[in-house]
């Protein structure tokens, strides 16, 4: 199975203090479970908090020796720090913010700072652990920086990273002061994973809009390697919930535990009493206030149900050290009063409030028994309590309430879905919950459970880990292909070797960088001074060819001793002669296109026209990336309907659609440039969809070098310009 290494702000086990005495106890929740296979595999590793702040050395040693016993190694992290990094800028800026809290979104330096420490300390831990190609899977808000700092150091590592928090829009990210680092410091991953495709494609459109990196499908096409983007919804360990649910559902009464006979009683005292359950931390996202007001207005204007119904609401103390969520505790007991107060009686309570915790055993009691579970979080990345009450009704007789803000609602299509901010529409779901006929909701339970039960915890992990692994085949394919030192020297000794050699490059994003604007890409004096030099080699012919206009490659390369082709070929320049129309086709074909240009320039603010001799161009680099990605799909379709009949072509470029006349292309330009010369040493380097038509054209024994990571038909890649630039240089040395 291969080493694996985890990384989460806390490890699947705690360790408590109790007087002088260190106590590990296995945790039981689902992500442990899930992972159990990998983590007990081989020499795999777990890395994290251990919940305890050891006094000294000695102590840290106790706890660092048991938990080794469990496979994991612990980070030690001082109070200060917990209180910023966790308490900060984990629970007090990113919780909020991606939960779209931004009223209670705190942004501090000093948070930051701290943040920063910490997932460095993590980062540095995981790398003194990690051995040679081990793979490592980064979990969860606080390690979001995690990912990049390994990138950077340990560049062997294969890296996956599990977000299981909602990613909000990017209406959201963008007022967070860090947004860059922190979607850079996620970039670091190989593979990046979400519960589901609404947090995917969020993550996708930030990373468009704030780092400006195309994106194919799944797959973000950074320089020099690619990161995928995929959805795994998180499952739960059914079997233990079922099996579980079953045992105490087959005990007799007087087996039963106390909080099972409680229910009992209450539910036997009245004939026909529902029971109405929820559970979840005391969190301002899980939208406590307003079930309970949706509860209300439930009881109001459902009399018949007083007396019939009660809710049992288990909230867990949570994060009880900060403000929001004294604030709302403080409000969820005066609403529990206030409808205790209203509605109850001597025989009865509308609303049964915990404030605590419970044992599993009582968890799946209370599951189990109860008719209905509402779950209405306002913002839930998941909501696993979702799932696995379904895993625990095993008669089937319940009905889910589930809010349609809970990344569980996209799996669970069969529960009664509401907007917690409807309190008349999440009161009438309540009340179709508790009158739907057994028929229906047994129908729906089925259909939930078998697919909660196919995709559970042990599959959720193993998709990952799939998907992580033919990331990783998909990667080094690519590598494979990026010009390596021992390559480089081969291609650079047949380059010495060769008795005529020809040098093809593209201008934009081959040797120069791209600008905002195309007419600020002119040419520096280290560009100039080392095509100088190149055209000094004996038997080089150097031949620049691009789809700029003549005018623009006369202006910046004009009193050159190398050979320009503009316009992709419709004009060239041959050293020391005139500029050679190719392409003596009429260009009347423009003043129809032009108007059509015009008004979607106006429409898409920031783009703009190039007019070429031979071809129209719409750039929108500096317009708003997903719009510009949107007017160019209707610019094609508008085009493609219009230029029929005529010799007329349109290309996809880079952030540009361009029309240009068709039959010449970069590879028709650079066959005619061969054509009667004896090259036997050919090199081409392009960034561009048009100059995928030169390296295919290029014969066999040609070198044909991709800048920058998207798919392509050379057989070889560099990152960016500079490499090329710096594989130039080789040249000649
Ligand atoms: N839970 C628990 N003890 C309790 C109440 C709840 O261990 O007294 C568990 C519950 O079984 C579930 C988890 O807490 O697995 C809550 O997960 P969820 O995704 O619903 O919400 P989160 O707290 O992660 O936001």
């Amino acid at each position: 199975m291969g080493r694996l290494i985890i990384a989460s702000n806390r490890l699947p086990v705690k360790i408590e203090k109790n007087g002088e005495e260190m106590l590990i106890t296995p945790s039981a929740g689902g992500l442990a479970t899930g992972l159990k296979s990998y983590h007990k595999g081989s020499d795999s590793v777990w890395i994290g908090w251990p919940g305890v702040i050891p006094q000294n050395k000695e102590e840290e040693k106790t706890v660092t020796k048991l938990l080794k016993t469990e496979q994991c190694l612990p980070v030690f992290l001082s109070e200060d720090l917990i209180s910023k990094y966790y308490g900060g800028f984990s629970n007090a800026t990113l919780w909020p913010l991606f939960h779209y809290f931004t009223e209670f979104t705190k942004f501090k330096a000093r948070y930051w700072e701290a943040y920063l420490q910490v997932n460095e300390m993590f980062a540095e831990a995981i790398i003194e652990n990690a051995q040679k190609n081990d793979k490592v899977w980064v979990h969860d808000y606080q390690l979001l920086l995690v990912p990049n700092i390994l990138r950077q150091r340990r560049p062997d590592l294969k890296i996956g990273f599990f977000l299981h928090i909602p990613f909000p829009s990017y209406e959201i990210i963008r007022t967070l002061p860090k947004r860059q680092d922190i979607i850079s410091g996620l970039l670091g991953a190989d593979l990046i994973g979400f519960h589901t495709y609404d947090y995917a494609r969020h993550f996708i459109s930030s990373v468009k809009r704030l780092l400006g990196y195309d994106v194919e499908f799944n797959q973000i096409k950074l320089e020099n390697r690619q990161v995928f983007i995929d959805v795994f919804p998180m499952g739960i360990d059914y079997k233990k919930f079922e099996n579980l649910a079953n045992e105490v559902q087959s005990k007799s009464i007087q087996e039963r535990s106390k909080v099972h006979q409680d229910i009992d009683r209450f539910l036997m005292s009245i004939p026909d009493r529902k029971l109405i359950l929820s559970i979840d931390r005391l969190d301002y996202t899980k939208g406590i206030p307003h079930r309970l007001k949706s509860y209300r207005r439930f009881l109001k204007t459902h009399p018949e149900f007083l007396e019939k119904v009660s809710l049992i609401m288990l909230t867990v103390p949570s994060r009880t050290d900060v403000e929001q969520y004294q604030n709302l505790k403080n409000e969820v007991d005066i609403l529990v009063g206030n409808i205790n107060g209203e509605f109850g009686t001597l025989n009865w309570t509308p609303v049964i409030y915990f404030y605590r915790s419970m044992p599993f055993e009582n968890l799946i009691e209370l599951y189990s028994s109860a008719d209905v579970a509402l779950l209405t979080p306002l913002r839930d990345g998941m909501n696993l309590v979702a799932k696995e009450y379904i895993a625990a009704k095993v008669n089937q007789k319940g009905m889910l309430v589930l809010s349609e803000m809970a990344g569980a609602a996209k799996e669970l299509g069969e529960a009664i879905s509401v907007n917690p901010n409807d309190y008349a529409d999440t009161a009438e779901a309540i009340y179709e919950a508790l009158t739907m006929p057994d028929e229906d909701r047994i129908k729906r339970m089925r259909a939930m459970q078998r697919r909660i039960k196919r995709y559970d915890i042990h599959k959720w992990a193993s998709e990952f880990m799939k998907a992580l692994d033919s990331t990783i085949a998909k990667q080094s394919d690519f590598q494979a292909r990026k010009i390596s030192a021992s390559l480089r020297k081969k291609i650079l000794s047949e380059f010495r070797g060769a008795k005529s050699k020809v040098l093809f490059l593209d201008y934009d994003g081959t040797i120069q960088r791209y600008f905002d604007k195309p007419q600020a890409a002119i040419p520096d004096n280290e560009l100039y001074k080392l095509l100088d030099q190149i055209v000094l080699l004996e038997n080089t012919s150097l031949v620049l060819i691009s789809g700029r206009d003549r005018h623009t490659l006369e202006a910046w390369f004009g009193d050159k001793n190398f050979d320009l082709i503009a316009e992709h070929g419709a004009w060239v320049r041959q050293t020391g002669e005139k500029w050679e129309d190719k392409k003596t086709v009429d260009s009347d074909w423009k003043e129809k296109i032009h108007p059509i240009l015009e008004s979607f320039v106006d429409s898409t603010p920031g783009s703009l026209i190039e007019e070429k001799d031979y071809s129209l161009v719409w750039h929108y680099r500096k317009a708003d990336i997903e719009l510009g990605v949107l007017r160019a799909l209707e610019l094609t379709d508008t085009l493609s309907n219009l230029i029929l009949n005529q010799e007329v072509e349109i290309i996809e470029g880079k952030k540009l659609i361009e029309i240009k006349a068709s039959g010449i292309n970069k590879g028709t330009a650079a066959v005619d440039f061969l054509d009667g010369k004896s090259a036997d040493f050919i090199l081409a380097f392009g960034d561009g969809t048009t100059d995928e038509l030169m390296f295919k054209a290029l014969p066999k024994d040609s070198y044909a070098v991709k800048v920058g990571s998207e798919n392509s038909t050379a057989d070889y890649y560099v990152s960016n310009y500079k490499e090329v630039r710096n594989f130039l240089k080789e040249l000649l040395k």
